[in-house]
């Protein structure tokens, strides 16, 4: 893709002995929301860093609108705000104080600052919080006051590490909203998230990495797609034989396991037929001497069907 605002290509980073990133390329176009999701020490952080020009020492290419991000002078850095993931503040100063120091290093003048302060802060539900020193702002509102600091100069990219984590399910709920409003109103975001069911009903696309490699990019319906969601069944029984072990040589089911007394899940394989496989699974129930309760395809969330694929179980 050529027309992506953030263009990696080909990135990777080693640590010592550890290969952090392995060879990472993707492509952000304007106005989307790139959740990249992966477990602790998957490398996100490591990308990011490699983002917003904190790691130079890589190998591979990134650009930010066309700019390689090695070229020197602030446009490239003025291109995009930041939100590290242990943001801190200098917490003897006040929430203004902060914000304005950080809007002088990237170029905002006294009136323009004087203007853009009380409107961030006002979009990221800070707007009485002005005059506070930071040392009396909850962990909530700092990690808030991070976020103001990274739209302060309006750049059209902000790169979030972590922006939801440790903030209440009020305060989650007012960032996924201002990460979805920043998206429509042109700018784009790249956030990271170890939680898969935050970034899944606002971001317009996903990474998901592992083990320093991306394995799979795409829409959260392309990624239903991808790990065939539809195709387990969950059955009660009101009688157990105990002999549905038998049944996993049915042609299309891929196992059966006791998820919890007279409770079975049952995984069909990626191309099985669905109608075939029921119709064969029932009756094999009933021939094995167990009664069934009820029978209806198990819909795992997108979350658990990660889980185990970062756990290594691939479909
Ligand atoms: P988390 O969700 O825990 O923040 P992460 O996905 O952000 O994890 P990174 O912090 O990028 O992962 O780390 C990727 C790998 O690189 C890990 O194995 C980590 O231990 C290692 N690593 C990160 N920074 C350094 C460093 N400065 N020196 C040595 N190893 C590092």
């Amino acid at each position: 893709m050529t027309d992506g605002l953030v263009v990696l290509d080909r990135v990777s980073k080693r640590y010592g002995n550890i290969q952090a990133l392995d060879n990472v390329s993707f492509s952000i176009g304007r106005g989307e929301i790139f959740g990249y999701i992966g477990p602790n020490g998957a490398g996100k952080t490591t990308t990011i860093r490699i983002m917003v020009g904190l790691l130079r020492d890589f190998e591979g290419a990134v650009s930010i609108g066309d700019h390689p991000i090695a070229d020197k002078g602030g446009d490239v850095q003025r291109m995009l705000g930041y939100l590290p993931q242990d943001v801190a503040f200098q917490e003897w100063r006040t929430v203004d104080h902060a914000l304005t120091t950080f809007g002088r290093l990237n170029g905002l003048g006294k009136e323009e600052l004087a203007l853009r302060i009380p409107e961030v802060l006002a979009l990221v539900g800070l707007p009485e919080e002005r005059h506070r020193k930071i040392v009396h702002l909850s962990g909530g509102m700092v990690q808030k006051l991070g976020l103001a600091q990274a739209l302060l100069h309006s750049p059209p990219l902000i790169v979030l590490d972590e922006p939801l984590a440790g903030l209440d399910p009020a305060s989650r709920y007012q960032v996924k909203n201002i990460i979805r409003e920043l998206s429509r109103k042109g700018t784009t975001v790249f956030f990271s998230s170890h939680i898969l069911s935050d970034v899944q009903d606002v971001a317009t696309r996903i990474g998901i990495l592992s083990w320093g490699r991306l394995g799979l990019v795409g829409t959260v319906e392309e990624l239903k797609a991808y790990f065939g969601i539809e195709k387990d069944i969950e059955v009660f029984l009101s009688k157990d034989s105990g002999r549905w072990k038998e049944l996993e040589s049915i042609e299309g089911v891929k196992s059966i396991e006791q998820t919890a007394p007279n409770r079975l899940f049952v995984r069909l394989e990626k191309d099985a037929d669905m109608d075939e496989a029921t119709h064969k699974l029932i009756h094999g129930l009933l021939s094995v001497g167990c009664q069934i309760r009820s029978f209806y395809p198990a819909s795992p969330s997108l979350e658990q069907l990660y889980i185990r694929y970062v756990g290594g179980e691939h479909p």
